[in-house]
């Protein structure tokens, strides 16, 4: 069989949905592709005086339930349809925490580790340049995704205000405190997904506050589930962690601020002072009690599903599971929380951060933490009850929450 891509993966995901909602043929086929997209060359004068032409994407998937609201991935093997499959997740994903917005999705394939910060200025003001008339408050509001940063979302803020003649804070999502941003919208991912663990610790009887926890992908919603496991669980013990130069484990635990400091200084886990080496496939079928995958999609599937043991896995990362690997997964009774509700946190705070940008006044930490928790919590109960409903696995579950809201959302406009 051709290996499958991204995009055909979220349709599979979406089919199995349709067949056990009953969707009929018109809404199913309106879900299953996006309603808009645009497709840019975005020539850079590069800082040695010659141009690179990059590739750059939007897609706009579906606005039913309000504007489309999702990430801007920078990465060297971003393609059309890995966009496309990570806009059909955000419309999963809005839809799952109740949000009122749609999901979409941008990316351009480069490699910004291999770009100076002024190089990356001038890519992301001529992204704007390229797509700016089709973003807005009313439109499609991107933010931060992998390689992406507030800085790169104050660039883009800028260039569209520019374009535009006035203040526009709230044309996107993630941006630094000084320009709009919003509290907590920092570890946001992390949290939301951390209290999901919470939730599934009371119904599996698994004392969280004791677990031991590893996790696949250092970046930014890695580290920071490395640091709120223990402060918002009251507990665990860290016991591995990894990211694209390699991995560390030490079983009796590792402190993880001191491994987000290490990272800071040398640009990895790797040699962690205490560890021992560890490479990623390994890193995911360790024994440990809660796995977070927080790096790219497709990492665990038909091969390495059978050799999990971890008994709670939080998907932070979008797509780390092929549809084989989620029923394998559910047959051995690992507790999947899927990516588009244990990531979800980051577009709830986006959309916090709207709702401050919109009305000019902003809320505290501790507003943002409340919402953000009765959020996550209300969703994954929502979730855990459809799963004792058809006792299926975890993904479908979210699923048949999410696209019925959506297409609840379809038919009562009209559209089918
Ligand atoms: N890129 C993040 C995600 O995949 C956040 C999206 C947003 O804040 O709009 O959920």
């Amino acid at each position: 069989m051709a290996k499958l891509n991204p995009f055909s993966i979220a349709q599979q995901q979406l089919d199995e949905a349709a067949e056990k909602l009953g969707l009929d043929a018109a809404t199913h086929e309106l879900l299953r592709w996006p309603m808009k997209e645009y497709h840019v060359l975005l020539p850079v004068r590069m800082d040695n005086g010659t141009t690179k032409v990059f590739k750059g994407y939007r897609v706009q998937y579906n606005a039913a339930r309000g504007p489309t609201k999702g990430g801007l991935r920078w990465h060297p093997e971003e393609t059309i349809d890995t966009v496309r499959a990570l806009a059909a997740w955000m419309t999963w994903k809005t839809a799952v925490v109740d949000i009122p917005l749609g999901g979409g999705k941008g990316g351009v394939t480069c490699n910004p580790k291999e770009l100076s910060d002024s190089e990356k200025e001038r890519l992301a003001r001529t992204y704007i340049r390229a797509v700016g008339k089709e973003l807005g408050v009313h439109r499609d509001v991107p933010a931060p995704d992998v390689y992406t940063t507030p800085q790169i979302m104050a660039w883009m803020m800028d260039e569209y205000e520019a374009m535009a003649g006035e203040s526009h804070p709230g044309m996107i999502t993630g941006k630094p405190l000084e320009i709009g941003g919003s509290q907590g919208r920092g570890d946001a991912t992390a949290r939301g997904g951390v209290y999901c663990v919470r939730e599934a610790g009371k119904i599996l009887n698994v004392d969280v506050a004791k677990a031991t926890y590893a996790i696949q992908g250092f970046g930014n919603a890695g580290q920071f589930a490395a640091t709120l496991h223990p402060e918002i669980l009251g507990g665990g013990t860290l016991i591995a962690a990894s990211d694209s130069r390699g991995g560390v484990i030490n079983k009796n635990g590792m402190d993880p601020q001191a491994l987000v400091r290490h990272k800071l200084e040398t640009g990895g886990v790797k040699d962690f002072p205490g560890s021992e080496p560890i490479t990623n496939e390994a890193l995911l079928e360790l024994q440990c009690d809660v796995l977070y995958p927080s790096a790219l999609e497709g990492v665990i599937t038909s091969k390495n599903a059978p050799n999990i043991k971890a008994k709670i896995s939080c998907e932070l990362a979008n797509g780390p599971t092929t549809p084989e690997a989620d029923k394998i997964l559910h047959e051995k009774g690992v507790y999947v929380i899927p990516d588009f509700l244990a990531n979800a946190g980051g577009v709830t705070v986006s959309y916090f951060e709207q709702v401050q940008n919109t009305y000019n006044y902003y809320w505290t930490l501790d507003d943002v933490y409340q919402q953000l928790d009765r959020k996550m919590t209300d969703a994954f109960h929502a979730v855990h009850e459809m799963s004792k409903k058809i006792k299926a696995h975890n993904r479908l579950c979210a699923y048949m929450v999410s696209v019925q809201r959506v297409a609840d959302a379809c038919k009562i406009r009209g559209w089918v």
